[in-house]
């Protein structure tokens, strides 16, 4: 690839060289030639700067980017000036397309276009052609590509963000609504409440679980306590057991699920 690289940026220094040479002619001789011959000349060779570089970003740059050399996106991505490039052309696309106000270089959380014209534009790109006079025409067909590839992307992720809001969900609390509410609802102190409920409820039910576990066995005088993996139900079930035993004058062994004992009182 670097070796394409170089011939095409040697092509070029090459090429603007003669430009800049040929513009300082001009420059020296400003004051010697007709004005209106001055500004044909460097007209011409504003001209010629354009046609250099249109010319050249179509040549084949090789590195595997497919039998004619174009580059992906993504490689393009990588050389900021022909990004820049890229990027240059499809802003003036977008004007063209949706209007003034609307700009590739718009920050995410705007949409390229308003609500419901996404379908529209989309058909504008797909059937997008260069004629003369359009935004798309003074460009390499490769540039032009990029350009209108860059749109639709932006295009395609602002109406994807668009669906996930809308995108309808409901909470296990009952509530139905948008995954854009979703926020507001998790704050919202009915939702809360019911939190606070399921965990209440949550909790009696473990407790309950525990009072049945926590006594293993009984003997006469003797209440076997299990050893349960600790947690808070278990450590309330537990010295509920405990205060009913010395209510009752028995003694206590702890005991694990395997039977073992572990110590007396
Ligand atoms: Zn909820």
């Amino acid at each position: 690839m670097s070796g394409h690289r170089s011939s095409f940026a040697q092509a070029s220094e090459t090429i603007q060289k003669d430009l800049n040479t040929m513009m300082a002619v001009l420059e020296e001789n400003q004051d010697k030639i007709p004005e209106g011959e001055y500004l044909r000349g460097m007209n011409a060779l504003g001209s010629l700067h354009n046609q250099k570089q249109n010319i050249l970003q179509n040549q084949p740059r090789g590195g595997g980017g497919g039998a004619n050399g174009w580059l992906t996106l993504d490689e393009v991505k990588e050389d900021d000036e022909l990004y820049e490039q890229v990027l240059a052309v499809a802003d003036n696309i977008v004007i063209e397309l949706c209007g003034e106000d609307s700009s590739i270089y718009l920050n995410d959380n705007y949409n390229l276009v308003h609500r419901g014209e996404e379908g529209e534009i989309f058909q504008l790109l797909v059937n997008y052609k260069p004629e003369e006079g359009n935004a798309g025409y003074e460009t390499s067909p490769m540039i032009l590509h990029l350009a209108l590839q860059t749109i639709m992307v932006r295009l395609f992720d602002d109406t994807y963000h668009e669906l996930e809001i809308v995108r309808p969900v409901s909470c296990q609390c009952g509530w139905r609504g948008s995954q854009g509410n979703w926020d507001r609802h998790i704050s919202n102190p009915r939702h809360q409440r019911w939190v606070i409920t399921q965990r209440r409820e949550q909790f009696e039910k473990s407790l309950e679980d525990a009072r049945q576990r926590i006594v293993a066995r009984r003997e006469e005088g003797i209440v076997y306590i299990d050893e349960l993996h600790e947690t808070p139900a278990v450590k309330i079930a537990r010295e509920e057991a405990l205060a009913a035993a010395e209510a009752a004058g028995e003694r206590v062994v702890f005991t694990t699920a395997s039977g073992v004992l572990s110590w007396f009182n």
